[in-house]
């Protein structure tokens, strides 16, 4: 088996809107096919996968470093002895070369939409939706009868205000969601609070509600929220400090009672174990975010996940960032403890195909084979467009 090509087109986000530091209107995302000589029904299989929402497209990455590297190896060197098939972490090694350590940014987010596309090429030789080829390739037994998701909305959107928010509270609620996120730090404290007031109210109580900061206070300011918040019992606290200031972390472990949420910024297992080590993190109620389509793929994200169980973290405290099909596939294969979703945002990419369900908090994958991406159709067109020629 070998790659024959890397293609890779970068496709905009649909809508404007923002959280407390970044406005997505002009985020575009990478599409990546990963096109084998395998053959099946008469076409070449070809993975398919891109890097995880909410942050930049990395052609430039790709085409100048990593598909050269990975095309300039020799096929052998990239598959799995035993198998026969290729093997995601020697397709990372490659595109990895002549990389110096630590320095994780844009070339993690790079590198993750070749690997995962990998998988998805090795899912759909093998006939399977990806969540089977990942859970029996680290040891684990798919959740496949559905795993807890929750809605990620409640974005600052110019001239909205509380009756809005709560007005798409209750849509989630509708579409069978029964958790949900909203955003905190782009408004002012006291504005913030009636929107989190409206929130709970409109979700039904604070159990059902997380809030995000996205890494916007300083440390005082998340401790003078977390104070404020503190009666809410809500379900985590996001990101309230810079994700790489771990005594802020420590320091709001130690003062704020409810749980806290961090990690989808942190891109590899260094990072994270730093942070297990000295964020104060506790691991009967804190919840972990790294997302495998920023973190140079599933082979960093699992040992991420080891990582976390070392410290005395149940894999259930892993939720990943990023709600769309590829981390459901990961969720469930890893069996891991639930998924975001944003509904009606970051499309083509956010949320699932119309053959996922989610009923009772619980979203459900399809069995198409791999991550099922061609089955979402506002998404299909771009990978028809980019694999057309496969
Ligand atoms: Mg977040």
């Amino acid at each position: 088996m070998r790659i024959t090509e890397i293609r890779e087109v970068d496709v905009p986000l649909t809508g404007a809107i923002s959280n407390a530091v970044v406005s997505f209107e002009h985020h575009r995302v990478s599409l990546v096919a990963v096109v084998t000589d395998v053959v099946r029904s008469g076409r070449p299989v070809v993975g398919v996968a891109f890097n995880s929402i909410g942050r930049h497209a990395q052609g430039g990455i790709m085409r100048e470093r990593m598909i050269p590297r990975v095309l300039g190896t020799s096929p052998e060197d990239l598959l799995d002895p035993v198998s026969g098939l290729l093997d995601p972490a020697r397709v990372l090694t490659a595109a990895m070369r002549d990389e110096k350590p630590g320095g994780h940014g844009d070339r993690a987010a790079a590198a993750s939409a070749i690997e995962l596309a990998c998988w998805d090429a090795l899912a759909k030789i093998a006939d399977e939706p990806a969540y089977a080829t990942i859970g029996r390739r680290f040891g684990q037994e798919p959740l496949a009868a559905g795993v807890p998701v929750y809605a990620a909305g409640g974005y600052y959107r110019a001239g909205e205000g509380v009756a809005e928010l709560g007005a798409e509270i209750r849509s989630y609620l509708d579409a069978g969601y029964e958790a949900v996120k909203i955003k905190i730090g782009g408004a002012s404290l006291t504005e913030d609070l009636r929107r989190l007031d409206g929130a709970v109210t409109a979700a039904g109580g604070g159990h059902r509600v997380a809030v995000d900061a996205n890494g916007r206070f300083d440390r005082a300011t998340a401790v003078q929220y977390g104070k404020e918040m503190a009666g809410h019992d809500l379900r985590w606290y996001e990101e309230p400090v810079d994700p790489l200031d771990l005594r802020g972390t420590a320091d709001l472990a130690a003062e704020y009672p409810g749980a806290l949420a961090t990690g989808e910024n942190l891109f590899s297992v260094p990072d994270v174990v730093n942070l297990l080590e000295f964020g104060g993190l506790r691991a009967d109620r804190d919840i972990l975010q790294m997302d495998a389509g920023l973190s140079y793929g599933l082979t960093e994200y699992a040992a991420m996940v080891d990582a976390m169980q070392a410290h005395g973290f149940d894999r259930r405290a892993a939720m990943p960032h990023g709600g769309h099909l590829i981390n459901l596939h990961i969720v469930v294969g890893l069996a891991l403890g639930g998924c975001e979703a944003y509904p009606g945002v970051f499309q083509p990419f956010g949320g699932y195909s119309d053959r996922c369900e989610v009923k009772g908090g619980l979203i459900v994958p399809s069995d198409d084979p791999g991550f099922g991406l061609e089955q979402k159709a506002d998404l299909a067109p771009h990978i028809e467009a980019l694999v057309g020629r496969a």
